[in-house]
Protein backbone atom coordinates (compact mmCIF):
# COMPACT_ATOMS: atom_id res chain seq x y z
CA UNK A 1 0.00 0.00 0.00
CA UNK A 2 3.02 2.21 1.03
CA UNK A 3 4.83 1.50 -2.00
CA UNK A 4 2.30 2.57 -4.82
CA UNK A 5 2.50 6.13 -3.60
CA UNK A 6 5.71 7.08 -4.21
CA UNK A 7 7.30 10.31 -4.03
CA UNK A 8 7.99 11.69 -7.73
CA UNK A 9 10.02 14.24 -8.98
CA UNK A 10 10.00 16.85 -12.11
CA UNK A 11 6.86 15.07 -13.59
CA UNK A 12 5.36 17.15 -17.05
CA UNK A 13 1.79 17.34 -17.81
CA UNK A 14 -0.66 19.04 -20.00
CA UNK A 15 -4.03 19.97 -18.49
CA UNK A 16 -6.43 21.37 -20.58
CA UNK A 17 -8.02 24.55 -18.94
CA UNK A 18 -11.88 25.73 -19.44
CA UNK A 19 -10.86 27.10 -22.92
CA UNK A 20 -9.65 24.20 -24.27
CA UNK A 21 -6.34 25.62 -24.15
CA UNK A 22 -3.49 22.83 -22.95
CA UNK A 23 -1.57 24.63 -19.97
CA UNK A 24 1.87 22.36 -18.95
CA UNK A 25 3.12 21.81 -15.45
CA UNK A 26 5.94 20.86 -14.32
CA UNK A 27 5.25 18.97 -10.49
CA UNK A 28 7.01 17.21 -7.88
CA UNK A 29 5.39 15.95 -4.81
CA UNK A 30 5.58 13.66 -1.49
CA UNK A 31 2.63 11.21 -0.57
CA UNK A 32 1.09 12.34 2.83
CA UNK A 33 -0.18 9.94 4.79
CA UNK A 34 -2.78 9.67 7.85
CA UNK A 35 -1.28 8.32 11.38
CA UNK A 36 -2.61 5.23 10.72
CA UNK A 37 -0.91 4.98 6.89
CA UNK A 38 -4.13 5.99 4.98
CA UNK A 39 -2.70 7.47 2.10
CA UNK A 40 -4.24 11.24 2.05
CA UNK A 41 -3.07 12.70 -1.45
CA UNK A 42 0.07 14.66 -2.40
CA UNK A 43 1.88 17.65 -1.30
CA UNK A 44 4.58 19.23 -3.50
CA UNK A 45 5.01 22.03 -5.71
CA UNK A 46 3.92 22.50 -9.71
CA UNK A 47 4.93 25.01 -12.00
CA UNK A 48 3.32 26.48 -15.17
CA UNK A 49 5.97 25.79 -17.94
CA UNK A 50 3.75 26.52 -20.84
CA UNK A 51 5.79 29.26 -22.07
CA UNK A 52 9.24 26.14 -22.17
CA UNK A 53 7.10 23.93 -23.95
CA UNK A 54 6.04 26.69 -26.56
CA UNK A 55 9.45 27.53 -27.27
CA UNK A 56 10.84 24.02 -27.35
CA UNK A 57 8.03 23.24 -29.75
CA UNK A 58 9.45 25.76 -31.91
CA UNK A 59 13.33 25.02 -31.49
CA UNK A 60 11.93 21.31 -32.69
CA UNK A 61 10.50 22.97 -36.01
CA UNK A 62 13.88 25.02 -36.57
CA UNK A 63 15.40 21.99 -36.22
CA UNK A 64 13.19 19.85 -38.36
CA UNK A 65 11.22 22.38 -41.00
CA UNK A 66 12.15 24.57 -43.45
CA UNK A 67 11.23 27.84 -42.34
CA UNK A 68 10.58 29.23 -46.14
CA UNK A 69 8.13 26.67 -47.16
CA UNK A 70 6.97 24.71 -43.55
CA UNK A 71 7.86 21.39 -45.35
CA UNK A 72 10.23 18.96 -43.34
CA UNK A 73 13.59 19.72 -43.91
CA UNK A 74 16.52 17.15 -44.53
CA UNK A 75 16.75 15.80 -41.35
CA UNK A 76 13.34 14.85 -40.58
CA UNK A 77 12.90 13.64 -44.31
CA UNK A 78 16.07 11.33 -43.54
CA UNK A 79 14.47 9.95 -40.08
CA UNK A 80 10.71 9.37 -42.11
CA UNK A 81 12.95 7.62 -45.12
CA UNK A 82 14.81 5.42 -42.73
CA UNK A 83 11.49 4.43 -40.47
CA UNK A 84 9.50 4.12 -43.98
CA UNK A 85 12.22 1.98 -45.52
CA UNK A 86 11.71 -0.29 -41.85
CA UNK A 87 7.97 -0.05 -42.42
CA UNK A 88 8.23 -1.64 -46.15
CA UNK A 89 10.92 -3.96 -45.26
CA UNK A 90 8.36 -5.79 -42.56
CA UNK A 91 5.65 -5.76 -44.83
CA UNK A 92 7.16 -7.49 -47.77
CA UNK A 93 6.20 -4.34 -49.97
CA UNK A 94 8.25 -1.22 -51.37
CA UNK A 95 8.56 2.94 -51.53
CA UNK A 96 9.50 5.20 -54.15
CA UNK A 97 12.07 7.87 -53.63
CA UNK A 98 11.35 10.51 -55.82
CA UNK A 99 14.03 13.70 -55.96
CA UNK A 100 12.79 16.90 -57.63
CA UNK A 101 14.79 20.05 -59.19
CA UNK A 102 14.03 23.41 -60.06
CA UNK A 103 15.03 24.15 -64.07
CA UNK A 104 15.83 27.34 -64.36
CA UNK A 105 15.04 28.94 -60.65
CA UNK A 106 18.87 30.19 -60.23
CA UNK A 107 17.77 32.62 -63.43
CA UNK A 108 15.04 33.49 -61.68
CA UNK A 109 16.83 34.22 -58.73
CA UNK A 110 19.63 36.10 -60.21
CA UNK A 111 17.57 38.04 -62.44
CA UNK A 112 14.24 38.83 -60.60
CA UNK A 113 16.43 38.89 -56.89
CA UNK A 114 15.72 36.84 -53.91
CA UNK A 115 12.59 37.68 -52.65
CA UNK A 116 10.79 37.01 -56.00
CA UNK A 117 12.68 33.29 -55.81
CA UNK A 118 11.46 32.49 -52.61
CA UNK A 119 7.88 33.22 -53.51
CA UNK A 120 9.07 31.00 -55.81
CA UNK A 121 9.73 28.35 -53.98
CA UNK A 122 6.89 28.49 -51.54
CA UNK A 123 4.44 28.11 -54.29
CA UNK A 124 6.05 25.54 -55.67
CA UNK A 125 5.94 23.28 -52.61
CA UNK A 126 2.61 24.17 -52.70
CA UNK A 127 1.93 22.92 -55.73
CA UNK A 128 4.06 20.33 -55.25
CA UNK A 129 2.10 19.20 -52.01
CA UNK A 130 -1.20 19.66 -53.62
CA UNK A 131 -0.13 15.74 -55.38
CA UNK A 132 0.95 13.67 -52.88
CA UNK A 133 -1.10 11.90 -49.80
CA UNK A 134 -0.71 12.46 -46.53
CA UNK A 135 1.48 9.16 -45.67
CA UNK A 136 3.81 10.49 -48.49
CA UNK A 137 6.68 12.97 -47.24
CA UNK A 138 7.42 16.06 -48.80
CA UNK A 139 10.31 17.97 -47.54
CA UNK A 140 12.64 20.27 -48.79
CA UNK A 141 16.08 19.14 -49.22
CA UNK A 142 17.63 22.78 -49.49
CA UNK A 143 18.10 25.03 -52.26
CA UNK A 144 15.38 24.44 -55.19
CA UNK A 145 15.69 20.50 -54.06
CA UNK A 146 12.84 18.01 -52.93
CA UNK A 147 12.45 15.16 -52.16
CA UNK A 148 9.12 13.08 -52.14
CA UNK A 149 9.20 9.40 -50.45
CA UNK A 150 5.93 7.26 -51.37
CA UNK A 151 5.15 4.32 -48.99
CA UNK A 152 3.33 1.46 -50.56
CA UNK A 153 3.00 2.88 -53.86
CA UNK A 154 0.94 -0.09 -55.32
CA UNK A 155 2.11 -0.31 -58.84
CA UNK A 156 4.59 2.13 -60.87
CA UNK A 157 1.82 3.39 -62.57
CA UNK A 158 1.08 5.10 -60.16
CA UNK A 159 4.49 6.87 -59.39
CA UNK A 160 4.30 7.70 -63.08
CA UNK A 161 0.91 10.00 -62.67
CA UNK A 162 2.28 11.83 -59.60
CA UNK A 163 5.44 12.46 -61.57
CA UNK A 164 3.57 14.05 -64.93
CA UNK A 165 1.02 15.94 -62.30
CA UNK A 166 3.67 17.44 -60.43
CA UNK A 167 6.08 18.65 -63.89
CA UNK A 168 2.92 19.97 -64.92
CA UNK A 169 2.15 21.94 -62.24
CA UNK A 170 5.99 23.08 -62.01
CA UNK A 171 5.41 24.47 -65.55
CA UNK A 172 2.36 26.89 -64.76
CA UNK A 173 3.71 30.43 -65.16
CA UNK A 174 4.61 31.72 -61.16
CA UNK A 175 3.23 35.12 -60.42
CA UNK A 176 5.54 36.86 -57.97
CA UNK A 177 4.27 40.27 -57.40
CA UNK A 178 4.84 43.35 -58.88
CA UNK A 179 4.22 41.98 -62.23
CA UNK A 180 7.13 39.75 -62.39
CA UNK A 181 6.56 36.48 -63.14
CA UNK A 182 8.62 33.37 -63.30
CA UNK A 183 8.92 30.18 -65.57
CA UNK A 184 10.76 26.94 -64.45
CA UNK A 185 10.52 23.09 -64.90
CA UNK A 186 10.95 20.46 -62.52
CA UNK A 187 13.36 17.26 -63.60
CA UNK A 188 12.46 14.51 -61.35
CA UNK A 189 14.76 10.98 -60.05
CA UNK A 190 13.23 7.90 -59.13
CA UNK A 191 14.31 5.11 -56.96
CA UNK A 192 12.82 1.94 -55.82
CA UNK A 193 13.21 0.28 -52.08
CA UNK A 194 14.05 -2.46 -52.13
CA UNK A 195 14.41 -3.49 -55.68
CA UNK A 196 17.76 -1.34 -56.21
CA UNK A 197 18.89 -0.47 -53.75
CA UNK A 198 19.05 -1.71 -50.00
CA UNK A 199 20.67 1.29 -47.83
CA UNK A 200 19.23 4.58 -47.20
CA UNK A 201 22.80 5.96 -49.52
CA UNK A 202 22.45 3.46 -51.93
CA UNK A 203 18.89 4.90 -52.56
CA UNK A 204 20.06 8.54 -51.85
CA UNK A 205 22.21 8.26 -54.21
CA UNK A 206 20.29 6.27 -56.76
CA UNK A 207 17.56 8.88 -56.94
CA UNK A 208 20.33 11.28 -57.26
CA UNK A 209 21.61 9.53 -60.37
CA UNK A 210 18.03 9.80 -61.78
CA UNK A 211 17.64 13.09 -61.30
CA UNK A 212 20.68 14.34 -63.09
CA UNK A 213 20.50 11.52 -66.08
CA UNK A 214 16.99 13.36 -66.60
CA UNK A 215 18.23 16.78 -66.13
CA UNK A 216 20.42 16.32 -69.14
CA UNK A 217 17.97 14.55 -70.91
CA UNK A 218 16.11 16.33 -73.88
CA UNK A 219 13.56 13.67 -74.02
CA UNK A 220 12.40 13.22 -70.41
CA UNK A 221 11.91 15.45 -67.38
CA UNK A 222 11.79 12.75 -65.51
CA UNK A 223 13.75 9.31 -65.23
CA UNK A 224 13.96 5.99 -63.34
CA UNK A 225 17.26 4.77 -62.03
CA UNK A 226 19.23 2.19 -63.79
CA UNK A 227 22.41 0.13 -62.96
CA UNK A 228 23.81 2.22 -66.42
CA UNK A 229 23.39 5.48 -65.05
CA UNK A 230 25.30 4.23 -61.91
CA UNK A 231 28.39 3.94 -63.86
CA UNK A 232 27.95 6.73 -65.86
CA UNK A 233 27.59 8.93 -62.49
CA UNK A 234 31.03 7.12 -61.56
CA UNK A 235 32.48 7.91 -65.09
CA UNK A 236 31.40 11.78 -64.30
CA UNK A 237 32.83 11.78 -61.01
CA UNK A 238 36.47 10.40 -62.28
CA UNK A 239 36.45 12.94 -64.79
CA UNK A 240 35.29 15.50 -62.60
CA UNK A 241 37.94 15.06 -60.62
CA UNK A 242 40.54 14.31 -63.24
CA UNK A 243 39.94 17.61 -64.57
CA UNK A 244 40.86 19.22 -61.39
CA UNK A 245 44.24 18.52 -61.91
CA UNK A 246 44.22 18.75 -65.97
CA UNK A 247 45.30 22.74 -65.72
CA UNK A 248 47.67 22.27 -63.81
CA UNK A 249 49.51 19.17 -65.11
CA UNK A 250 49.14 21.27 -68.58
CA UNK A 251 46.84 18.66 -69.96
CA UNK A 252 44.57 21.13 -71.52
CA UNK A 253 45.54 23.37 -74.66
CA UNK A 254 43.64 26.08 -76.30
CA UNK A 255 43.30 25.12 -80.33
CA UNK A 256 42.55 28.10 -82.59
CA UNK A 257 40.05 27.63 -85.71
CA UNK A 258 40.45 29.96 -88.62
CA UNK A 259 38.13 32.67 -89.74
CA UNK A 260 38.51 33.76 -93.45
CA UNK A 261 37.54 37.11 -94.72
CA UNK A 262 34.31 35.81 -96.90
CA UNK A 263 35.36 37.95 -99.98
CA UNK A 264 39.38 37.40 -100.12
CA UNK A 265 39.68 33.92 -98.07
CA UNK A 266 42.50 35.61 -96.09
CA UNK A 267 42.37 34.64 -92.36
CA UNK A 268 41.61 37.96 -90.20
CA UNK A 269 40.32 35.73 -87.08
CA UNK A 270 40.32 32.63 -85.01
CA UNK A 271 38.51 31.02 -82.61
CA UNK A 272 40.02 30.33 -79.29
CA UNK A 273 38.58 26.12 -78.59
CA UNK A 274 39.96 24.18 -75.48
CA UNK A 275 41.07 20.88 -76.10
CA UNK A 276 41.67 18.41 -73.03
CA UNK A 277 44.46 15.42 -73.92
CA UNK A 278 43.59 13.47 -71.05
CA UNK A 279 46.05 10.63 -70.27
CA UNK A 280 44.00 7.33 -70.50
CA UNK A 281 40.95 8.50 -72.27
CA UNK A 282 43.03 10.78 -75.07
CA UNK A 283 41.57 13.90 -76.39
CA UNK A 284 38.13 14.47 -74.70
CA UNK A 285 35.86 17.06 -76.52
CA UNK A 286 34.57 20.34 -75.03
CA UNK A 287 31.39 19.43 -75.10
CA UNK A 288 31.76 16.61 -72.61
CA UNK A 289 34.38 18.31 -70.72
CA UNK A 290 32.68 21.77 -70.61
CA UNK A 291 29.34 21.17 -68.89
CA UNK A 292 31.54 19.60 -65.90
CA UNK A 293 33.83 22.10 -65.64
CA UNK A 294 30.29 24.82 -65.51
CA UNK A 295 28.90 22.30 -63.44
CA UNK A 296 32.19 22.21 -60.41
CA UNK A 297 33.17 25.68 -61.30
CA UNK A 298 36.11 25.12 -62.84
CA UNK A 299 35.31 26.79 -65.94
CA UNK A 300 36.35 30.20 -63.78
CA UNK A 301 39.94 28.94 -63.35
CA UNK A 302 40.10 27.08 -66.74
CA UNK A 303 38.24 30.18 -68.66
CA UNK A 304 40.95 32.87 -67.19
CA UNK A 305 43.47 30.64 -68.96
CA UNK A 306 42.18 30.51 -71.62
CA UNK A 307 41.76 34.35 -71.97
CA UNK A 308 45.98 34.48 -71.29
CA UNK A 309 46.21 31.73 -73.68
CA UNK A 310 44.69 34.16 -76.45
CA UNK A 311 46.73 37.09 -75.31
CA UNK A 312 49.65 35.28 -75.30
CA UNK A 313 49.26 33.86 -78.81
CA UNK A 314 48.22 37.29 -80.55
CA UNK A 315 51.27 38.94 -79.47
CA UNK A 316 53.20 36.17 -80.74
CA UNK A 317 51.81 35.75 -84.00
CA UNK A 318 52.33 39.37 -84.37
CA UNK A 319 55.72 39.16 -83.66
CA UNK A 320 56.89 36.19 -85.51
CA UNK A 321 54.13 36.94 -88.53
CA UNK A 322 53.31 40.51 -88.40
CA UNK A 323 49.59 39.62 -88.76
CA UNK A 324 47.55 40.86 -86.20
CA UNK A 325 44.60 37.83 -85.38
CA UNK A 326 41.82 38.73 -83.61
CA UNK A 327 40.64 36.08 -81.64
CA UNK A 328 37.23 35.04 -79.98
CA UNK A 329 36.94 33.83 -76.70
CA UNK A 330 34.15 31.56 -75.46
CA UNK A 331 32.32 32.44 -72.06
CA UNK A 332 29.73 30.76 -70.57
CA UNK A 333 26.58 31.91 -68.80
CA UNK A 334 28.50 30.49 -65.36
CA UNK A 335 31.58 32.91 -65.83
CA UNK A 336 29.36 35.93 -66.21
CA UNK A 337 27.23 34.73 -63.16
CA UNK A 338 29.80 34.07 -60.90
CA UNK A 339 32.63 36.16 -61.78
CA UNK A 340 33.77 40.39 -63.14
CA UNK A 341 35.69 40.75 -66.06
CA UNK A 342 38.52 43.24 -64.70
CA UNK A 343 40.88 41.19 -64.24
CA UNK A 344 40.82 39.74 -67.72
CA UNK A 345 40.73 44.11 -68.51
CA UNK A 346 43.53 44.11 -66.63
CA UNK A 347 45.23 41.45 -68.20
CA UNK A 348 44.45 42.57 -71.28
CA UNK A 349 46.02 46.15 -70.54
CA UNK A 350 49.29 44.64 -69.63
CA UNK A 351 49.63 42.62 -72.84
CA UNK A 352 49.77 45.79 -74.44
CA UNK A 353 47.73 44.77 -77.54
CA UNK A 354 45.40 47.23 -79.46
CA UNK A 355 42.06 47.45 -79.20
CA UNK A 356 39.95 45.18 -80.70
CA UNK A 357 42.48 42.37 -80.51
CA UNK A 358 39.53 40.02 -78.82
CA UNK A 359 35.62 39.62 -78.86
CA UNK A 360 33.93 37.44 -76.31
CA UNK A 361 31.21 34.83 -77.74
CA UNK A 362 28.21 34.62 -75.76
CA UNK A 363 24.92 32.73 -76.15
CA UNK A 364 21.89 34.54 -76.85
CA UNK A 365 20.04 33.82 -73.58
CA UNK A 366 22.70 35.95 -71.73
CA UNK A 367 20.95 38.85 -73.17
CA UNK A 368 17.64 38.34 -71.96
CA UNK A 369 19.11 38.17 -68.62
CA UNK A 370 17.69 40.87 -66.89
CA UNK A 371 20.81 41.01 -64.07
CA UNK A 372 22.25 44.32 -63.71
CA UNK A 373 25.48 42.64 -63.07
CA UNK A 374 25.52 41.04 -66.09
CA UNK A 375 25.03 44.17 -68.20
CA UNK A 376 26.91 45.82 -66.75
CA UNK A 377 29.54 43.66 -68.26
CA UNK A 378 28.66 43.53 -71.49
CA UNK A 379 29.39 47.61 -71.53
CA UNK A 380 32.12 47.03 -69.30
CA UNK A 381 33.65 45.04 -72.03
CA UNK A 382 32.64 47.42 -74.62
CA UNK A 383 34.13 50.30 -73.28
CA UNK A 384 37.34 48.76 -73.08
CA UNK A 385 38.12 47.57 -76.76
CA UNK A 386 36.60 43.94 -76.55
CA UNK A 387 34.14 43.53 -78.53
CA UNK A 388 30.51 41.03 -78.64
CA UNK A 389 30.16 38.04 -80.42
CA UNK A 390 26.41 35.94 -80.21
CA UNK A 391 27.17 32.21 -80.99
CA UNK A 392 24.80 29.98 -82.16
CA UNK A 393 23.02 32.59 -83.76
CA UNK A 394 19.23 31.03 -84.90
CA UNK A 395 19.22 28.28 -82.02
CA UNK A 396 17.82 29.99 -79.27
CA UNK A 397 15.46 33.24 -78.34
CA UNK A 398 16.62 35.04 -81.02
CA UNK A 399 15.51 37.65 -79.41
CA UNK A 400 16.23 41.16 -81.85
CA UNK A 401 15.37 43.91 -80.18
CA UNK A 402 18.15 43.00 -77.58
CA UNK A 403 20.68 43.02 -80.13
CA UNK A 404 20.18 46.88 -80.46
CA UNK A 405 20.72 47.08 -76.61
CA UNK A 406 24.11 46.08 -76.45
CA UNK A 407 26.22 46.82 -79.28
CA UNK A 408 26.82 43.92 -80.69
CA UNK A 409 29.43 43.51 -83.10
CA UNK A 410 28.79 39.96 -84.40
CA UNK A 411 26.40 37.41 -84.97
CA UNK A 412 27.73 33.64 -85.39
CA UNK A 413 25.19 31.86 -87.54
CA UNK A 414 24.41 28.67 -86.42
CA UNK A 415 26.42 25.44 -88.14
CA UNK A 416 22.86 23.86 -87.86
CA UNK A 417 21.48 26.64 -90.41
CA UNK A 418 24.65 26.73 -92.56
CA UNK A 419 24.52 22.93 -93.26
CA UNK A 420 20.67 22.56 -94.22
CA UNK A 421 21.09 25.13 -96.29
CA UNK A 422 21.82 23.67 -99.69
CA UNK A 423 19.33 20.95 -98.87
CA UNK A 424 16.46 22.92 -97.01
CA UNK A 425 14.75 25.82 -98.55
CA UNK A 426 13.60 27.65 -94.97
CA UNK A 427 17.18 27.32 -93.31
CA UNK A 428 18.33 29.16 -96.84
CA UNK A 429 15.73 31.81 -96.62
CA UNK A 430 16.69 32.27 -92.65
CA UNK A 431 20.19 32.46 -93.18
CA UNK A 432 19.86 35.21 -95.57
CA UNK A 433 17.42 37.28 -93.13
CA UNK A 434 19.66 36.96 -90.47
CA UNK A 435 22.41 38.33 -92.61
CA UNK A 436 20.61 40.99 -94.41
CA UNK A 437 18.95 42.04 -90.58
CA UNK A 438 22.63 41.94 -88.61
CA UNK A 439 23.51 43.79 -92.00
CA UNK A 440 20.64 46.59 -90.89
CA UNK A 441 21.84 46.66 -87.30
CA UNK A 442 25.34 47.50 -88.16
CA UNK A 443 26.29 43.49 -87.02
CA UNK A 444 28.74 41.58 -89.02
CA UNK A 445 27.83 38.51 -89.82
CA UNK A 446 29.72 34.63 -89.17
CA UNK A 447 28.60 31.60 -90.69
CA UNK A 448 30.18 29.01 -88.45
CA UNK A 449 30.58 25.31 -89.74
CA UNK A 450 31.40 25.70 -93.75
CA UNK A 451 31.74 22.60 -95.20
CA UNK A 452 31.55 22.85 -98.67
CA UNK A 453 32.02 25.02 -101.42
CA UNK A 454 28.14 24.69 -102.33
CA UNK A 455 27.78 26.55 -98.94
CA UNK A 456 29.91 28.97 -99.02
CA UNK A 457 29.11 30.33 -102.49
CA UNK A 458 25.12 30.60 -100.96
CA UNK A 459 27.10 32.60 -98.06
CA UNK A 460 28.92 34.52 -99.83
CA UNK A 461 25.70 35.47 -102.44
CA UNK A 462 24.06 36.41 -99.28
CA UNK A 463 26.69 38.84 -98.21
CA UNK A 464 27.99 37.26 -95.31
CA UNK A 465 31.08 38.65 -93.65
CA UNK A 466 33.29 35.99 -92.44
CA UNK A 467 33.33 32.09 -92.69
CA UNK A 468 34.74 29.23 -90.04
CA UNK A 469 34.59 25.80 -90.89
CA UNK A 470 36.55 22.34 -91.61
CA UNK A 471 36.26 23.62 -95.79
CA UNK A 472 38.87 25.91 -94.19
CA UNK A 473 40.80 23.93 -91.41
CA UNK A 474 39.70 22.39 -88.53
CA UNK A 475 40.73 24.11 -84.89
CA UNK A 476 44.71 23.73 -84.93
CA UNK A 477 47.14 23.64 -82.58
CA UNK A 478 49.04 27.39 -82.22
CA UNK A 479 52.51 26.50 -84.25
CA UNK A 480 50.14 25.01 -87.09
CA UNK A 481 47.89 27.80 -87.21
CA UNK A 482 51.05 30.21 -87.20
CA UNK A 483 52.58 28.54 -90.38
CA UNK A 484 49.02 28.89 -91.85
CA UNK A 485 49.43 32.95 -91.24
CA UNK A 486 52.95 32.69 -93.12
CA UNK A 487 51.69 30.82 -96.32
P1 LIG B 1 31.11 26.45 -80.34
O1 LIG B 1 31.48 27.69 -79.61
O2 LIG B 1 29.87 26.49 -81.15
O3 LIG B 1 32.37 26.07 -81.21
C1 LIG B 1 32.31 25.63 -82.52
C2 LIG B 1 32.35 24.15 -82.60
O4 LIG B 1 32.10 23.76 -83.94
C3 LIG B 1 33.74 23.60 -82.24
O5 LIG B 1 33.53 22.38 -81.56
C4 LIG B 1 34.33 23.37 -83.62
O6 LIG B 1 35.33 22.38 -83.62
C5 LIG B 1 33.12 22.92 -84.39
N1 LIG B 1 33.27 23.13 -85.82
C6 LIG B 1 33.99 24.08 -86.43
N2 LIG B 1 33.87 24.00 -87.77
C7 LIG B 1 33.05 22.96 -88.01
C8 LIG B 1 32.53 22.37 -89.22
O7 LIG B 1 32.81 22.76 -90.33
N3 LIG B 1 31.69 21.31 -89.07
C9 LIG B 1 31.35 20.82 -87.85
N4 LIG B 1 30.52 19.78 -87.78
N5 LIG B 1 31.83 21.36 -86.70
C10 LIG B 1 32.66 22.43 -86.78
P2 LIG B 1 34.40 22.02 -80.30
O8 LIG B 1 35.78 22.53 -80.45
O9 LIG B 1 34.16 20.58 -80.06
O10 LIG B 1 33.73 22.87 -79.16
C11 LIG B 1 32.46 22.57 -78.71
C12 LIG B 1 31.89 23.61 -77.81
O11 LIG B 1 32.60 23.67 -76.57
C13 LIG B 1 32.02 25.02 -78.37
O12 LIG B 1 30.98 25.22 -79.27
C14 LIG B 1 31.89 25.84 -77.12
O13 LIG B 1 30.53 26.02 -76.79
C15 LIG B 1 32.53 24.97 -76.08
N6 LIG B 1 33.88 25.48 -75.80
C16 LIG B 1 35.05 25.20 -76.42
N7 LIG B 1 36.07 25.89 -75.86
C17 LIG B 1 35.55 26.62 -74.85
C18 LIG B 1 36.09 27.55 -73.89
O14 LIG B 1 37.28 27.89 -73.86
N8 LIG B 1 35.21 28.10 -72.99
C19 LIG B 1 33.89 27.79 -73.00
N9 LIG B 1 33.10 28.37 -72.11
N10 LIG B 1 33.34 26.95 -73.91
C20 LIG B 1 34.16 26.37 -74.81
CA1 LIG C 1 31.85 29.65 -80.00
CA1 LIG D 1 29.03 28.22 -82.16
Amino acid sequence: MLMAHKPFRDFEGGLANADGETRWFLMSGDPIFSRNGRFLGYRGVSQDITDRKLAEGKIQKLAYYDHLTELPNRRLFRDRLEQDMKRVTRNNSSLALLFIDLDKFKEVNDTLGHDKGDILLIEAAQRIRKHVRDTDTLARLGGDEFAIVLPEYGETGNIDRIVQDVLQALEMPFELGGGSVGHISGSIGIALYPKEANSIEDLLKHADQAMYAAKHSRTSRFNYFTRSMQEEARDRIEMMNDLRHALELHQLEVYFQPIVDARTGEIVKAEALLRWHHPVRGMVSPLMFIPLAEESGLILNIGDWVFEEALRNIARWQENTGKLVQVSVNKSSVQFMHSDQHHWHENYLKSGLPDHSITVEITESLLLSESDKIRNQFNFFKEHGIELSIDDFGTGFSALSYLNQFDVDYLKIDKSFVQKMTTDSSSKALTEAIIIMAHKLNIKTIAEGVETEAQRNVLKSYGCDFMQGFLFSKPIPSDEFEQWLLK
